[in-house]
């Protein structure tokens, strides 16, 4: 995929606060694809607690061992594993203009913990730093339920570099190979047809509510992620700098 961010929004100095971001969507919306622009152009860490469980999973750490069931069925992973994993994260160097949030929150109950979180950060900090933690920008990417269901189908990512290509909509040039790095392309193994439906079940149930949650608090911006990856990109970062934090 080539995106040229620089010439789409403006060359980004690294040194703005941007905050924290969280992508709202369901499996397959672009999270993933979006939140590595974001972090690409405005230098802040994608944090995907997908990636990072997956990460334990492969690593058989403790927590990889109690997620591994549950991921595999297309069910969520209990909240406090979830946020304590996050909670870790968010206190590392590279938080300190801020972060995107990607899969987390999933769950009322999660949100209302960031909302915590962040809060116990803002007290900590003085002047600009408060910023990195004020109350997140939220995207959601509003995608049509079958264009969901080829893109997951269609999703294969590169093992070493993380990259995510589409057999469909951003096949790598060489089929199978990651252009970056040669590496062999996977597809994930929660991407099948049974697992996908459990876990679209499982954001109508679990995730959806949030739509309400940020929408109430005047935080939520829509983007129609049914668009080609740069026309959602200029969407995503307008949004991103009118919110006024920049
Ligand atoms: P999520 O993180 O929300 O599950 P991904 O970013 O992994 O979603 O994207 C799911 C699949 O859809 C990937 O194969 C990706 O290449 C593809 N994709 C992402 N954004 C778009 C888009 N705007 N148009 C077409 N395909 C897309
Ligand atoms: P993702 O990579 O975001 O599609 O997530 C893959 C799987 O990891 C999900 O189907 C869940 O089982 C688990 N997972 C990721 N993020 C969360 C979260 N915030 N809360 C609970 N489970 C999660």
């Amino acid at each position: 995929m080539e995106v040229q961010t620089s010439s789409a929004v403006g060359v980004k100095t690294n040194q703005q606060v941007v905050g924290p971001i969280v992508l709202l969507g369901p499996p397959g919306a672009g999270k993933g694809t979006q939140a590595k622009l974001i972090a690409e152009t405005y230098g802040i860490p994608q944090i995907s607690t997908g990636d990072i469980l997956r990460d334990n999973v492969a690593r058989k750490t403790e927590l990889g061992v109690k997620a591994k069931e549950i991921m595999a069925r297309g069910d969520l992973v209990p909240d406090e594993l979830v946020c304590g994993m996050v909670a870790d994260r968010l206190m590392q160097a590279d938080c300190v203009r801020g972060f995107i949030l990607d899969g987390f929150p999933r769950t009322v109950r999660q949100a209302e913990w960031l909302d915590t979180q962040l809060e116990k950060m803002r007290a900590g900090k003085d002047g600009k730093g408060q910023q990195a933690c004020a109350p997140p920008v939220v995207i959601r990417l509003v995608v049509e339920y079958n264009q969901l269901l080829q893109r997951l189908t269609g999703r294969r990512s590169c093992p070493t570099c993380g990259l995510i290509y589409n057999v469909y909509y951003q096949p790598p040039k060489i089929q199978g190979i990651c252009d970056v790095d040669g590496t062999p392309l996977v597809t994930r193994r929660d991407d099948t047809e049974e697992v996908i439906t459990e876990r679209l079940k499982a954001y109508e149930q679990l995730t959806l509510p949030l739509v309400e949650y940020y929408g109430a608090r005047g935080r939520l911006i829509e983007v129609n992620g049914d668009q080609p990856v740069e026309a959602v990109m200029a969407q995503t970062f307008k949004a991103i700098e009118n919110v006024n934090r920049l």
